[in-house]
């Protein structure tokens, strides 16, 4: 008994079912049950520790004994199998690449992870197939799609906004064939994420299909996400300065994964969550109201969320406590225009290459401001090269393209279009 559901009717299940399930039956969230720090002893000696040996330190509790040590180990190890390098950009400032994996955005340690979890535990079970379901605003469907490719057991579908990924980030997701399809949605990423929610309640498909989320929803690819903010502790400890985290969010996975390494006893300062114009959460930090809308669509596409899941996980580290959250937690929002000044200055004046996304957390570390005696870090969530024509337009300059994107650049796409739920329930059912 591990995780209960933030909607308090479902049962309380452990790691293996959260992770089959994704979202409990009462639609809410899984919440692990019990959160125990990790000891001074292993934090104030973490630079003797390689990065997977971290991992398995922050993760095991949470896992339990699901999954043995071996396993989990040899997971974790194939999950980490590139750098996260921090990269000085000015004096206080600097940049935590998460993108050196294989689709380039952050979201490879999740799915990666996840992926492996999942074919352990259909391995074991010998459970009949499942079909890993899936929304993206741009990064989750390529780093589902790389994690999962191969994986026997597991079925991949992809929902994406048509004409509102990048042409990479589209490349990514619809190239690979075998056990990934892609859907080409005729709407936003808030629609997807509906049908995907509504999917997960069809009485009839549930009866069907083995039906999983691979979004920031499911806690296998969520609480992974805690292990780099732990890598840039290990990084940054000597400098002996107040760290302070800043994450460019949509769907607030990501920087919820960093309020739990918080809660685990990483030393940190404060937390800045940036936002684009898609400002929910900057909402209801100055009004105390939560009110979901439509989407509007930016620069910064994977942050175009109009109801951020993950928030009212946020909510419940803090027990609802307001006051607890505003002292540990601030949040902003930045116009698309500020982002390309942003991305402007950082690479006149640093000679960095910002993604859009990176640029929103650096503007939020500029906004809260840092002094001589902090190290402020925002996440560079994905490579440059994601964003290709909106980064080139604004740097005017080429960018050479990595091996990972050379690899699918040219292939051709295929996906299936869709416009309604029950194209979507046609599609699940007969294929
Ligand atoms: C998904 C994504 C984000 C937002 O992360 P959340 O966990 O959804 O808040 C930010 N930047 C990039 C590049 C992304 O792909």
């Amino acid at each position: 008994m591990n995780f209960y559901s933030l909607n308090k009717i479902a049962p309380n299940v452990t790691f293996k079912d959260a992770v089959i399930k994704g979202l409990a039956p009462d639609k809410g969230l899984y919440f692990p049950e019990k959160i125990a720090p990790l000891s001074k002893e292993f934090l104030n000696n973490i630079e003797n520790f390689s990065n997977a040996e971290i991992a398995y330190e922050v993760i095991k509790q949470f896992v339990a004994d699901e999954i043995p040590e071996k396993e989990l180990k040899k997971i974790i190890e194939e999950t980490l199998n590139f750098d996260f390098p921090m990269v000085l950009i000015e004096e206080n400032i600097a940049a935590l690449e998460l993108f050196h994996g294989p689709t380039m955005a952050f979201k490879d340690v999740g799915a990666r992870f996840m992926a492996r979890c999942l074919g352990y535990f259909n391995k074991e079970e010998k459970t009949a197939k499942v079909t890993v379901l899936v929304a993206t605003s741009g990064d989750t469907g390529g780093a589902v799609a790389s994690g999962f490719l191969g994986v026997k057991g597991v079925d991949v579908v992809i929902l994406y906004p048509s004409g509102k990924v990048s042409n990479v980030q589209e490349k990514q997701l619809t190239t690979l064939g075998k056990n990934i399809t892609a859907l080409e949605v005729n709407g936003t990423f808030d629609d997807c994420q509906a049908m995907v929610k509504t999917a997960f309640l069809d009485t009839e498909l549930i009866a069907n299909k083995n039906l999983t989320s691979a979004n920031s929803i499911n806690v296998a690819r969520w609480l992974p996400q805690m292990f780099y903010f732990f890598f840039a502790y290990k990084q940054l400890k000597n400098k002996q300065k107040n760290l302070i985290f800043s994450v460019p969010s949509g769907n607030f996975g990501n920087i919820c994964a960093g309020l739990m390494a918080h809660k685990l006893g990483l030393p940190v300062k404060h937390f800045i969550a940036a936002t684009n114009v898609n400002d929910i959460v900057p909402n209801y930090f100055e009004t105390g109201i939560y009110t979901p809308k439509p989407s509007k669509q930016t620069i910064s596409n994977a942050m175009d969320v109009g109801d951020p899941s993950n928030f009212v996980r946020i909510l419940e580290i803090f027990e609802n406590d307001d006051g607890k959250l505003k002292e540990v937690l601030s949040s902003y929002s930045f116009t698309d225009t500020e982002t390309e000044q942003a991305m402007k200055e950082i690479k006149e004046k640093h000679h960095y290459i910002a993604d859009p996304h990176g640029a929103v957390g650096y503007l939020g570390l500029k906004k809260y401001g840092i002094d001589s005696n902090t190290q402020g870090v925002f996440l560079e969530t994905a490579h440059p090269i994601k964003f290709l024509n909106v980064v080139e337009t604004i740097i005017k300059e080429t960018i050479d393209l990595p091996k990972q994107i050379k690899e699918v650049i040219n292939k051709e796409k295929v996906s299936i279009k869709i416009s309604t739920f029950d194209e979507l329930k046609r599609f699940l059912i007969n294929y």
